[in-house]
């Protein structure tokens, strides 16, 4: 008989994310995607002789907020140091980067788990390094380089191998692109190349109270979640596979080794073994100086940090009752977030209302668009004006909309909706008389519902609100159609009695 196996995948994940700055990270040529090639070069990222970096400091403090924002330590002093790297998209032959003093350590970012619980992900390290340029293959004959990239400042993240599954991985992912944009430090956007992950993945296999692990996989260059996500769902069965036939492929005896993922075949492939990190021949970087930080600075820096967005879904869900769903969507956007913070100003009753005028039109009509609803409305005061008129009845919901609308299509100034509520005729009637009189006119106008409302079982129920769409229609849609429905209650109750 066979022993049962039971597996565990690990993983650990290190990620690039290209940072939002304007210039390089040790020289003054321009971030631009799509420039013509080679255009955004010079001395310093060519790698020409006796030319002479300098760090670029919106570089440094961009990436320390993202380390402080996965709550790691930063380092009181870091350097810089070269790594061996024989390609000619790099072509001084040697990439900058940080060895063995990164300038985040110990960090941990949280993700949501299956069950609501939260699950927590380590960060070993976070250190800032130079991006190569790119070997372009498209021309027959000839490999062509193009050096625009090369110098791009990225963040590089390693994760303790806290994972256990590929969807995890994947959460963590895009709620790592989420904190990035939210913090304005990467525009993370996957079409640009801009996030690249690097999943490291083996298996412990338990087989009759004895465990196996199986060599350690790194997974090179994938640029989607998907790809991360079905990467690791694929060599968590592979290598089982492996061990079953061949019991030598443990960790230890088997050599680690770097793999390519192939999207059309939904495979891994084997690239070659891994190099272990003397092969690189680390040594700091003589022509720039080491870096130091001060706890007063670092605090500071922590201050203005924003909420999390984590933190912040997770507010809006405690102190607004709004579901999971709502608050994603409004948090996904910074802006959008922060506008509807502030025009709602701690007020519950106002918060309804501001998520479905906020999520249902505005956001169709800003999409629509390509912008954000606090792009295209940003006035806090604009928009408490308009949620107070609904939520006190001075203007129906639907006419609230409408005005809604009408903003967003003119100005993205402040808006005064009382005095344009006025101007189109649209603020409710809140004379009862008046009201009992449109109700007078539908009932005689509409007698067949009326005798619904009064004796037909099967209409009873629809018919008020047929009654009620009537007399919105007769006001002009300056009705209360809370009033209205009270008053045509009344009405068939009374005539009942009769
Ligand atoms: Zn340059």
């Amino acid at each position: 008989m066979v022993a049962s196996l039971t597996t565990k995948t690990i993983v650990g994940l290190e990620i690039h994310v290209q940072l939002a700055t304007r210039t390089k990270l040790f020289c003054g040529c321009a971030l631009e995607f799509g420039a013509t090639p080679n255009s955004r070069t010079c001395p310093v990222c060519l790698g020409l002789p006796g030319s002479l970096p300098v760090m670029n400091r919106a570089a440094f403090d961009a990436s320390v907020r993202f380390a402080l924002a996965m709550n790691c330590k930063i380092a009181t002093y870091t350097k810089w140091d070269r790594k061996s790297y024989y390609y000619p998209d790099l072509p001084k032959n040697y990439q900058i980067s940080q060895y063995d003093l990164p300038l985040g350590y110990e960090g941990y970012c949280d993700i949501d788990g299956d069950e609501g619980q939260s699950k927590r992900i380590r960060i070993r390290r976070a250190h800032l390094e130079e991006d190569a340029g790119k070997n372009l293959h498209d021309v027959p004959g000839c490999s062509l380089v193009d050096l625009n990239r090369t110098g791009t400042p990225l963040l590089e993240i390693v994760t303790e191998p806290d994972i256990d599954c590929a969807q995890d991985a994947f959460d963590f992912c895009t709620g790592l692109q989420k904190l990035a944009v939210y913090l304005g430090v990467s525009e993370a956007s996957m079409q640009k190349g801009q996030m690249r992950f690097e999943p490291n993945i083996n298996v412990e296999i338990t087989r009759g109270g004895e465990v196996f692990r199986t060599p350690i996989a790194e997974v090179k260059n994938l640029n989607s979640f998907r790809a991360v996500r079905d990467a690791i769902e694929y060599e968590s069965k592979r290598q089982v596979q492996d061990w079953l036939a061949d019991e030598d492929y443990v960790f230890g005896k088997a050599s680690n080794e770097n793999r390519g993922w192939n999207a059309d075949k939904q495979m891994t492939e084997y690239q070659r073994s891994k190099e272990a990190a003397h092969d690189y021949r680390y040594f700091p970087d003589p022509d720039l100086m080491p870096v130091t930080t001060t706890a007063d600075w670092v605090d500071s820096v922590r201050k203005e940090l924003p909420e999390s967005p984590t933190v912040r879904c997770d507010r809006l869900v405690s102190a607004f009752g709004l579901s999971q769903g709502d608050a994603d969507l409004i948090v996904a956007d910074r802006g959008d977030a922060e506008l509807f913070d502030a025009a709602v100003d701690g007020d519950k009753k106002l918060a309804k209302r501001m998520t479905s005028l906020m999520l249902g039109a505005a956001k169709k009509s800003a999409n629509d668009r390509e912008l954000t609803v606090s792009t295209v409305l940003p006035s806090a005061t604009s928009w408490q004006q308009l949620v107070r008129m609904v939520e006190d009845g001075v203007v129906n919901a639907s006419a609230g909309e409408r005005l809604l609308l009408e903003a967003m299509e003119n100005t993205a100034g402040e808006i005064d909706f009382e005095q344009m509520a006025k101007d189109r005729n649209l603020v409710q009637v809140q004379d009862v008389g008046q009201m009992s009189a449109w109700v007078e006119q539908v009932f005689t106008e509409n007698d067949g519902a009326v005798q619904d409302a009064l004796s037909n079982p099967k209409k009873a129920k629809a018919a008020p609100g047929f009654l009620t769409g009537k007399v919105m229609q007769v006001s002009g849609g300056k009705a209360d159609p809370k009033v209205v429905r009270q008053l045509i209650a009344a009405k068939i109750k009374e005539m009942q009695t009769e």
